[in-house]
């Protein structure tokens, strides 16, 4: 087994990314797996200069070590472009320059997904040559199912829920749908354990391993935690960073969150004791299956 956490340097380590990597670190380190770690740092511009260290640094803090050497997203572009190439030799992508602008028009008589408006296919067959354009994957009409440890069977229509979507962007950007499932084959990886507002673009990624011919991985939808806004947790709204000083209370509360009932005394342990016992009593099945919990 080889799980792993994907963050994104955006920010320091707050209480849902910390969810998202001891429930990965606990289901591959119970059954005496490997928990590798990869920045997911493709987005530069939106990157927070020192957050990747600090992440490492916080991990480190909470116990939680990782095997092996840290992947950097930013230096495997030569990777992603090769699966794209495969993907393009395939005739499954196609160029499309439209402007956000103009998707929003057409929109009029396209549907809204799940993910917002659902590109109508506009230059499906345009053979667009000029630049800057992104490159999009075509969808099929047809359902793409999976069964997810924590959430149950989960079913997806690409055409009709989400339309052809982006894996590369307009700026040069490989997008996140096709690195994380370059890098999740590439790394070996079985089982992915994460926060259930990834759960939408599992259908995607299952689809992309399907083009490349990857084999599946086994999905664990863990519950997001929101604030008392019911706002999602992350640099956007605020969400404090976790410090080094708090390990022992924020992984006590963790595991709380993770529906493991630790016993009360086990709060003020140290983080080695508390992750000894979580070793010993991890049981994803106790894992809550709502896609979201107020913290
Ligand atoms: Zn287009």
């Amino acid at each position: 087994m080889i799980g792993r956490f994907a963050p994104s340097p955006t920010g320091p380590l707050h209480f849902g990314s910390l969810l998202a990597a001891l429930a990965s670190y606990l289901e591959a380190k119970k059954s005496q797996g490997k928990w590798l770690v990869r920045m997911e740092d493709l987005d530069k511009p939106r990157e927070m200069k020192g957050a990747a260290e600090a992440i490492l640094r916080t991990l480190e803090a909470y116990g939680l070590y990782w095997d092996g050497e840290i992947v950097y997203q930013s230096k495997r572009n030569d990777l992603y472009q090769s699966a794209l190439n495969e993907l393009n030799v395939d005739k499954r992508t196609y160029a499309c320059s439209c402007s956000r602008k103009e998707i929003q028009d057409s929109a009029i008589n396209s549907q809204i997904g799940i993910e917002g408006i659902i590109y109508p296919g506009t230059c499906r067959e345009k053979h667009i040559t000029k630049t800057p354009h992104a490159i999009r994957v075509k969808t099929l009409d047809q359902n793409i199912s999976f069964e997810d440890i924590i959430q149950g069977h989960v079913t997806q229509n690409l055409a009709k829920q989400i339309g052809d979507f982006v894996i590369k962007r307009a700026d040069g950007l490989f997008a996140y749908q096709l690195s994380v499932v370059v890098d999740d084959y590439l790394q070996g990886i079985t089982h992915i354990v994460r926060g259930a507002d990834l759960l939408d673009s599992s259908t995607r990624q299952i689809y992309l391993q399907d083009l490349l011919g990857y084999q599946h991985i086994q999905y664990a939808h863990i519950p997001a935690a929101h604030n008392q806004q019911g706002e999602k947790l992350s640099k956007q709204t605020l969400a404090q960073a976790i410090l080094a000083k708090d390990a022992s209370k924020n992984l006590y509360q963790a595991l709380c969150f993770l529906g493991q009932r630790p016993p009360a005394d086990l709060g003020a342990e140290k983080t080695e004791q508390i992750l000894n016992w979580a070793m010993d009593n991890w049981d994803i099945n106790k894992v809550p299956k709502q896609k979201s919990t107020a913290i």
